[in-house]
């Protein structure tokens, strides 16, 4: 039986991209190829939120749960997702188990017009091998649309190929989806742009579902990082719509920059995407 290591669990309302405002289980798996420690931190400088937060739990064990962990205002706003001093937050679940935990948190205890995002972390990461076995489980059969939120870094495997491909054709009539939001990290995540924009990957994300690009924006520079990003993606035959979505894991750094990054959308003919859960739930853990 496969094994995911799960870093959260919970239902909630999608806040961001093409299923804003979907109700959506979020499925978020351990581990991420970045740190993205450059979010929210002046160009060329790196956030010490998280080591720091990290620092205290390995010393003194200081959190029993994700719940209690700070949130932050700067770095990766889900760097308990990844960060190994949080490895111990995170268990290993065989598949059924947590096929059956996910459906627990269905209002209706079955699928209705509820969504699954698959989030991380980075979700394509070796997890890949274990979803197929997931989705394949009994109580999973009802639902329709599934998200996987990337970095856009992952090439997917040939198996995993091939399962999408049979998972397409067998559910095309039942109008059940597969959707790739991608959001590549510009110069402002601190991640270098050779290791972060990846156009072939991304297109051959295109071949297996529905794929669309969300670059995180505050300033500029990084609506100028954007559209550059955005011609080399066109540039490999990249197709779908590209998102622009503020900064801002915390509501005041969030409010300051939503509604200049909406009129920067607009005037490059781009979609705005919010970031609902923070205004709604003040982006805590588990929603
Ligand atoms: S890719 Fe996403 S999860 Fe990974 S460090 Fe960057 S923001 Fe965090």
């Amino acid at each position: 039986m496969s094994k995911i290591k799960i870093a959260e669990l919970f239902y909630s309302i999608q806040g961001e991209g093409r299923y804003m405002g979907v109700p959506s289980v979020f499925l978020r798996t351990f581990g991420c190829n970045f740190k993205c420690a450059g979010f929210g931190m002046p160009r060329g400088e790196m956030s010490h939120e998280a080591t720091d937060i990290a620092a205290t739990h390995t010393m003194i064990e200081a959190f029993t749960e994700y719940k209690a962990l700070p949130l932050v205002s700067t770095g990766c706003d889900s760097y308990a997702s990844w960060h190994p001093a949080f490895k111990d937050l995170s268990p290993m679940i065989e598949v059924d188990g947590l096929a059956k935990a996910i459906v627990e948190t269905l209002p209706f205890g079955k699928w209705r017009d509820e969504h699954l995002v698959i989030t991380g972390g980075e979700p394509l990461l070796g997890w890949q091998k274990a979803y197929p076995d997931l989705l394949e489980q009994p109580c999973m059969a009802g639902l329709k649309e599934i998200t996987f939120e990337t970095n856009g870094t992952m090439r997917l495997t040939s198996a995993f190929k091939e399962y999408l491909t049979k998972w397409k054709i067998t559910n095309h009539r039942l109008n059940r989806e597969i959707t790739f939001s991608v959001s590549s990290k510009l110069p402002a995540s601190g991640e270098p742009w050779k290791d972060a924009i990846k156009p072939k990957v991304v297109c051959d994300y295109e071949n297996y579902g529905t794929a669309y690009l969300k670059f995180v924006v505050a300033t500029e520079q990084d609506i100028e990082d954007a559209l550059k990003a955005t011609e080399e993606f066109r540039a490999e035959g990249f197709k779908g719509p590209v998102y622009l979505m503020p900064v801002g894991g915390v509501e005041s750094v969030y409010a300051l920059n939503n509604k200049t990054v909406a009129l920067a959308a607009m005037k490059h003919g781009l979609r705005y995407s919010d970031r609902l859960q923070v205004p709604l739930f003040k982006n805590e853990w588990g929603t």
